[in-house]
């Protein structure tokens, strides 16, 4: 009894919580993303019968897992995302709106030299993601400084590695949505958090208090309606399992730290204009070309794809095809994986302003051979593809 009550208490302690009907392989077994293992460097993360998992007795809670993770299936909980964005701006508030956040190495090696207040804590670099950065641009952050100890020699480099793509990721974004700050690392921390009281600049917190209110407000505004109002989907529900719903599909999620970003760019964008005309090259978007000579019109591209970026749609004339939206597409490239006719390509690089528009393309497949209630089911589509030599009665993915 005693082995199993302290097995459920490592269990309670992990620092990550998996959301596994997000994560695109337990989604198809034929995706090949596994980058949340290849990030982890103590081994933590395995895939065994069609789930993530993670060793709660290995787990730093170093959040570079979650950060590589194209779908957000995994989360941080100690601390969450919520919770680490709140410490940065208490600590911003205390250093004149300047965020400094440092590694425990670094901060060990620093101890005592330096203003706790001011600084904080992540076990690695790898815990800060786009959706971090941003939120603090948008609540008045002036600055945002990443300082890392001696990453080549750490046991945990691999977070230092998914740290530079998303800086320059956020960068790239900040840029091209017209904001004036950046992200930056340093070995070094800043005068301004050292332990020695300097005096403090009353009036400026002040502004930054106001500040950080007023954005925070809309950018907390911004992030609740643009679920529904930019993206057109309802917050998703709670499942263990996925199924395939009457249209044929897997259930379309976009996630909290998505829903951040997107949030935030509008925000930007509400300040400082519409952004610039110019192609973005992050991790974050893809889009997804799809060569209809090749393609033989199964639709498995939407009926998988796990934020909605491509969907299916019917013409009156009973034509199908789908549609892919570059807003809402995160590069997990389960699509690619998975078609049959490998008649999919994937930019990386992306037009801004197909982002901040919601641009949609839209590709025609042929005529819908049988259907459920006007929508094309997974059952249908199958037939489409084996020319009717397939019986299909139902399907889930557990
Ligand atoms: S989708 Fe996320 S959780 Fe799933 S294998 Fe890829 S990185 Fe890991
Ligand atoms: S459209 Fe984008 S989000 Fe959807 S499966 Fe393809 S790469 Fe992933």
């Amino acid at each position: 009894m005693s082995d199993v009550l302290n097995f459920l208490a490592r269990l309670e302690a992990a620092p990550l919580a998996v959301e596994q009907r997000r994560c695109v392989r337990v989604r198809n077994r034929n995706a090949k993303c596994m980058r949340c293992l290849e990030s982890c460097a103590g081994g933590c993360i395995g895939y065994e019968d069609n789930e993530i998992t993670v060793d709660p007795t290995k787990c730093i809670g170093c959040g570079t897992c979650a950060t590589v993770c194209p779908t957000d299936a995994i989360h941080p909980k100690k601390p969450t995302d919520a919770e680490l964005a709140q410490q940065c701006l208490d600590a911003a508030r205390a250093n004149s709106g300047r965020v400094v956040i440092a590694c425990k190495n670094m901060l060990d090696r620093a101890d005592g030299l330096y203003d706790r207040s001011k600084v904080v804590r992540v076990p690695c670099l790898g815990r800060v993601d786009e959706s971090l950065v941003l939120h603090l641009a948008v609540c008045g952050a002036q600055s945002i400084r990443l300082v890392r100890d001696a990453c080549d020699e750490c046991a945990h480099k691999k977070g230092y590695v998914a740290c530079q793509h998303v800086c320059a990721s956020a960068n790239e974004l900040l840029e091209a949505w017209n904001a004036p700050q950046r992200v930056s690392t340093s070995q070094k921390l800043p005068g301004s958090v050292r332990a020695r009281e300097l005096g403090y600049d009353q009036s400026r917190r002040a502004f930054f208090a106001t500040v950080r209110e007023g954005t925070a407000d809309a950018a907390s505004a911004a992030v609740d309606t643009v679920c529904e109002d930019k993206l057109g989907m309802a917050p998703p529900k709670e499942d263990r399992f996925v199924h395939v719903d009457s249209r044929g599909t897997l259930p379309h999620e976009v996630s909290q730290r998505r829903k951040t970003i997107i949030g935030a760019l509008d925000v930007l964008e509400s300040r400082y204009g519409a952004p610039l005309d110019t192609m973005i090259d992050t991790r974050l978007w893809g889009e997804v070309l799809i060569n209809t000579d090749e393609c033989r019109g199964c639709r498995m591209c939407a009926t998988f794809c796990p934020t909605g970026a491509n969907f299916k749609f019917q013409t009156k004339s009973g034509s199908v095809g789908v549609k892919h939206r570059v807003l809402q597409c995160a590069n997990c490239r389960l699509c690619l994986d998975i078609c049959p006719d490998k008649a999919l390509q994937l930019s990386e690089e992306v037009f801004a302003r197909d982002i901040s528009d919601g641009v949609t393309e839209r590709y025609l497949m042929g005529a819908l051979q049988s259907g459920l209630d006007g929508h094309d089911t997974m059952a249908s589509s199958m037939r489409r593809l084996f020319n009717d030599n397939v019986s299909v009665s139902s399907y889930t993915t557990n």
